[in-house]
């Protein structure tokens, strides 16, 4: 019996369907890659924003129109299900069956539906107490560590917190294992996520432990790069800072959402103020390596943003010179606290602000970028085109930044040292050495 899996959705969700992956196959399934080939198309949808919801619809109706020639059984699951099952049930009669966020005992009915039994393990399968296994969706090089799940924040505009509930932590040493296996197996890049990577630990322990974490897995031998995603502003301290700047293993990048600037609309969305104190750390990072890379996401079109408060965030922008940023528009999500606030933004407007937020960003990593010609960086080679090697840098997260274009050989999976010779905003062009 063979099963696909299609993942819409965020890092974290990646990881969701890679343990219903190894559980499905630790039932006795093998993995295909092309749909029509499946006996089970198992789709793990996104609640977060409309555009993900309208992206996880759009799957499953593909799905669904293949099934219909194969005969295999559609199955849905992911935030989407937990959020909506009832809605998605009446609407969507082609799936066969839906199953909650991580429901493993729900999956495990359905697998028993099918004569495949999954392991007493999976019973107990909580995050907190079990060393999970994953089948690997990402290059065999590259693997996320979830560190934690859930959010114990109420950002006012995020629905986050009811579909995956409040913050969880993952046990210390459960992460170091699960990273040895990880590296043992082949990964030289780890990537940490979570909501909220910042706070790390202080469910568990009382306190906060994510600096330590990250200098516990550069120990791991054959480990190489260790790459941390979604910083919240509010628990950024002065250690975490100077292991990003210096740490060995330790990618040289940021990634801190702060949705906004203007202290307005950051107290309405329940946000920390984007501070003096989190500019003061920010800045603090560049003054110990001034080719870190911060990044940095923005909402767009928040009600009662007005024209002050964008142009607010354009100064911000120019002032802080984040070497990336991404502009969301913002989207109602009902059983939120912004939901029923007004006035909201006229889309065109939403639309005509994120454009040219895009384009002042562009200007300013462009900039950015091109003060890296002429110097040598590592770079994952993860690709190989006829015109070339295509791999990432310290500065790009995969699916999310940009890419190093080079010319030269050198093995997929392997880093290289390469000289940059061109750079756009988004890219890095250059030669191995
Ligand atoms: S920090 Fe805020 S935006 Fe992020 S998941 Fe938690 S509630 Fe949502």
């Amino acid at each position: 019996m063979k099963v696909k899996v299609v993942t819409v959705g965020c890092p974290k969700n990646t990881v969701d369907s890679e343990q219903a992956l190894y559980l499905m196959q630790t039932a006795g399934l093998a993995q295909v890659d092309d749909l029509k080939q499946a006996d089970i198309v198992l789709i793990n949808t996104c609640a977060f924003i409309e555009s993900a919801r309208e992206e996880s619809i759009e799957a499953i109706l593909d799905a669904a129109a293949a099934v219909s020639q194969t005969g295999a059984s559609l199955w849905v699951t992911g935030c989407m299900v937990s959020r909506y099952k009832d809605e998605l049930t009446k609407a969507l009669p082609e799936v066969d069956a839906f199953v909650g966020l991580k429901d493993w005992n729900g999956l495990r009915q359905l697998l028993a539906e099918k004569g495949k039994e999954l392991p007493a393990f999976a019973l107990r399968a909580s995050e907190r107490q079990v060393p999970y296994g994953r089948i690997l969706l990402t290059p065999p090089w590259s693997a996320y560590l979830r560190i934690a799940d859930g959010c114990d924040n109420r950002c006012s505009y995020c629905a986050i917190p009811v579909i995956r509930g409040g913050y969880a932590s993952r046990p210390f040493e459960l992460l170091l294992d699960e990273a040895e296996g990880l590296v043992a197996g082949g990964v030289r890049e780890i990537i940490l996520i979570a909501q909220d990577s910042t706070r790390y630990g202080i469910d568990i322990y009382g306190k906060r432990r994510l600096s330590e974490l990250i200098l516990a897995l550069g120990n791991i031998r054959g480990l190489e790069w260790i790459r941390l995603m979604y910083a919240h502003p509010a628990s950024l301290d002065d250690e975490l800072i100077e292991i990003v700047a210096a740490a060995p293993r330790v990618c040289r990048y940021l990634e801190i959402p702060l949705q906004h600037s203007h202290p307005d609309i950051l107290l309405s969305m329940r946000r920390p103020s984007a501070s003096r104190q989190t500019l003061d750390k920010l800045q603090k990072l560049r003054r110990l390596n001034p080719y870190a890379t911060l990044r940095s996401t923005f909402i767009v079109g928040y009600p009662t943003e007005r024209k002050e408060h964008y142009l607010h965030l354009r100064k911000f922008l120019r002032e802080v010179a984040f070497d990336r940023a991404g502009f969301f528009i913002y989207s109602p999500e009902e059983g939120t606290p912004a939901y029923n606030m007004r006035p909201r933004v006229r889309m065109s407007t939403a639309l005509r602000r994120q454009e040219r937020l895009m384009e002042l960003q562009a200007d300013i990593s462009a900039d950015i970028s091109a003060r890296l010609i002429g110097r040598e960086i590592d770079v994952l080679i993860e690709d190989r085109k006829r015109e070339g090697l295509i791999g990432r840098g310290h500065r790009d997260a995969p699916e999310i930044d940009g890419a190093v274009y080079l010319t030269g050989q050198a093995q997929i999976g392997s880093l290289a040292r390469a000289r940059v010779t061109h750079a756009g905003p988004h890219d890095l062009y250059g030669i191995i050495v």
